[in-house]
C-alpha cells in the first residue's frame, strides 16, 4: 500500500468518527439509493418520503403497522455542499400533473426525521425515540466506477476497447472503431484528436444504453451522468488500441489520454467514493429487469457483470483496501426489481427471483463478509390496477393503465388520458429460462411483445379524507422493512 492510500484512508477514518460521535446523541442511519439511469431512483425516494411523511399503507413495515412511528418530517440535510433532494417538485409533479419526475442526474440529499414509540414493554417506559434517515440519492453509473480505481489507463483501455468489439456492442461502437482506427497512440498530442475520440466513445457509451440494448456496465460513468462536470475538459479523454508493451513517450496521444485518465480516477472517482460512498450505512440498488430482459441476451449478460461490479464495491469496503477503517460499513444492501406493476401480481415473485438469480454470487460473497442482502420487486408507484380480459374464448390476467401521451398501443397513438388493458405475458416460473435469449418473450405473440416498452402514466390519486395524498405502490413496505424496520424495533 502506498502513502497516499493510508493519508487517504486516514481522512476517511477521521470523518467517521464524527460521523460516529454525532451518532451516540441522535441516531441516524445514511441510506444510499443508487440504480442506473432510468431504474427508478427519483420514484422510489419521492414515494417512500410520501409514505413515510403522510402514513402510507404499509402493512410490511412494523413500525407503522403497529402505530408506532408517531411523526416524519423533513428536516434541514447534514451537507451543505450537496444538492437537495427536491421531493416538494417531484412530488407535484407525480399528484398534480400525473407525470413523471425529473431523473436524477447528480447526488442529492434529502434528511427526513422520524419520532417513533420502540416496541415492547422497556421500549414503551423509554418513550418515544428519534431516528434521524439521510436519503442519498446518486447514479449508479457513478458506482460502476469504482473499479476504475485499480486499473491502469492501459489495462482499461485493452478491457474497454475488447468488449467494444463484442456482440450487440460491435455495431454500436463502430463510429468510435474508426475514431480509434484513425488516431495514432505515438503520435504528437493534439486537442482534436483527444476530443473527436472521446465525443466518439460517449456517443458509442450513450447508444449502448438506450432502452433497445439496455447495456449497463460502461465505465467511466461520468460519460454517461456527468454532473457538475457536463463539459469539462476532464472527461476529454477516451481508450485507445494499444499495443500490450507499448509505453507513452512525452507529448504523444496515449500519454495525455493516461494523464487525463488518471486525472478522472484522483479527482472525480476517489473524492466520490471517500465523501459520500463511504459514509452509507445502508443500501438500496435499483434494477429495471424488465428493460434487461425485454433487450435481449447482450443486456442480461451485461446486467450481471454489473451487478457482480457494485458488489465489489461494497466487499471492498469491508476488507479490501479499506479494511477496518471504514466505519459505517454497509450492513444491510437491498437489490429492487423496479416497476413491478408493469406485470400481474402472480408474476411478482418471478420477477424478484430472477433478481436473485442475478445476484446470487455476488450475494453469497457479501453475506460472508457479514452484510445482510435480500432482494425485492416492487413497484414504488404503482401505475396500473389489475383486471381480466376475454381473448379467443380464453380469460387472461391483464394491468389497465393509462398510457403517457404520444405513446403507440397497437398502432394507435394515446392522447396521455384514456386508458388501456394490456396482457403483460407471465414471466416463466424458472429464471433460469427468463434468462435465456427469447426467454421472457418466448410464448408471446408479437403484438403483445410489442407492448413490453409501454410508458404509463402515474396513477389519478384522490386525496383522503384527512386530507392526505398516499401514492399506491407494490411492496414498497417490504422494503421500508428491510432497510430501517430494525432501527425502529
Ligand atoms: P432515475 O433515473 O433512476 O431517477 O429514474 P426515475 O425515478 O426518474 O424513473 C424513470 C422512469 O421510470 C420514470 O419516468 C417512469 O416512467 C418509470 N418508473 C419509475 N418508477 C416506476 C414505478 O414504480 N412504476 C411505473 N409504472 N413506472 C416507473
Amino acid at each position: 500500500m502506498r502513502l497516499s492510500d493510508l493519508l487517504h484512508e486516514a481522512r476517511i477514518a477521521a470523518a467517521s468518527v464524527a460521523d460516529a460521535a454525532g451518532d451516540l446523541v441522535n441516531p441516524t442511519v445514511r441510506l444510499g439509493v443508487t440504480g442506473l439511469s432510468g431504474a427508478g431512483k427519483t420514484v422510489f425516494i419521492t414515494a417512500l418520503v410520501n409514505a413515510l411523511v403522510q402514513g402510507g399503507r404499509l402493512p410490511l413495515f412494523r413500525a407503522a403497522a403497529e402505530g408506532r412511528l408517531a411523526a416524519a418530517g423533513l428536516a434541514p440535510q447534514p451537507d451543505d455542499a450537496v444538492p437537495r433532494f427536491a421531493v416538494e417538485d417531484h412530488l407535484a409533479a407525480l399528484v398534480e400533473r400525473r407525470e413523471w419526475p425529473q431523473s436524477t442526474r447528480r447526488i442529492a440529499e434529502l434528511r427526513v426525521v422520524l419520532d417513533y414509540q420502540p416496541a415492547g414493554f422497556w421500549g414503551r417506559q423509554l418513550g418515544r425515540s428519534r431516528l434521524t434517515l439521510d436519503i442519498v440519492d446518486y447514479p449508479g453509473e457513478w458506482l460502476l466506477d469504482l473499479g476504475l480505481l485499480e486499473k491502469s489507463y492501459a489495462e482499461w483501455s485493452a478491457e474497454t476497447v475488447d468488449a467494444s468489439r463484442r456482440g450487440a456492442r460491435a455495431s454500436l461502437a463502430a463510429k468510435f472503431h474508426a475514431a480509434l482506427a484513425a488516431a495514432s497512440p505515438a503520435g504528437q498530442a493534439t486537442e482534436a484528436d483527444a476530443a473527436a475520440l472521446a465525443t466518439a466513445f460517449t456517443a458509442y457509451l450513450r447508444a449502448a444504453r438506450t432502452a433497445r440494448h439496455a447495456l449497463s456496465a460502461l465505465p467511466p460513468g461520468r460519460f454517461l451522468m456527468p454532473g457538475d462536470l457536463e463539459s469539462s475538459p476532464m472527461l476529454t479523454f477516451a481508450p485507445l488500441d494499444l499495443a500490450a508493451d507499448a509505453v507513452a513517450a512525452r507529448g504523444s496521444l496515449q500519454a495525455m489520454m493516461e494523464r487525463r485518465y488518471g486525472a478522472y480516477v484522483e479527482h472525480v472517482v476517489r473524492p466520490f467514493f471517500r465523501d459520500h460512498f463511504a459514509r452509507l450505512d445502508r443500501q438500496i440498488v435499483l434494477v429495471d429487469v424488465l428493460a434487461t430482459l425485454n433487450a435481449g441476451a447482450d443486456a442480461v449478460a451485461d446486467l450481471e457483470a454489473a451487478l457482480g461490479d457494485v458488489l465489489t464495491a461494497f466487499r471492498h469496503g469491508r476488507s479490501g483496501w479499506l479494511s477496518g477503517l471504514w466505519r459505517p460499513e454497509v450492513d444491510r444492501l437491498l437489490f429492487a426489481a423496479t416497476k413491478a406493476d408493469h406485470l400481474h401480481h402472480t408474476s411478482h415473485d418471478r420477477l424478484e427471483a430472477i433478481l436473485a438469480r442475478l445476484v446470487a454470487r455476488a450475494r453469497h460473497r457479501a453475506e460472508g463478509a457479514g452484510a445482510a442482502v435480500d432482494v425485492v420487486a416492487l413497484a414504488a408507484v404503482r401505475a396500473t390496477r389489475e383486471g381480466t380480459a376475454e381473448r379467443g374464448g380464453e380469460t387472461l390476467p391483464v394491468i389497465v393503465g393509462t398510457p403517457a401521451a404520444g405513446e403507440t398501443v397497437a398502432g394507435e397513438r394515446y392522447d396521455g388520458e384514456e386508458e388501456v388493458a394490456i396482457f403483460p405475458g407471465d414471466l416463466p416460473a424458472d429464471p433460469e429460462v427468463a434468462l435465456r435469449p427469447g426467454g421472457y418473450r418466448a410464448g408471446m405473440d408479437a403484438a403483445d411483445a410489442d407492448l413490453r416498452f409501454v410508458r404509463f402514466r402515474p396513477p389519478a390519486v384522490a386525496p383522503a379524507p384527512d386530507g392526505a395524498v398516499r401514492l399506491p405502490h407494490i411492496r414498497l413496505d417490504r422494503a421500508l422493512q428491510f432497510l430501517v424496520g430494525d432501527k425502529l424495533a
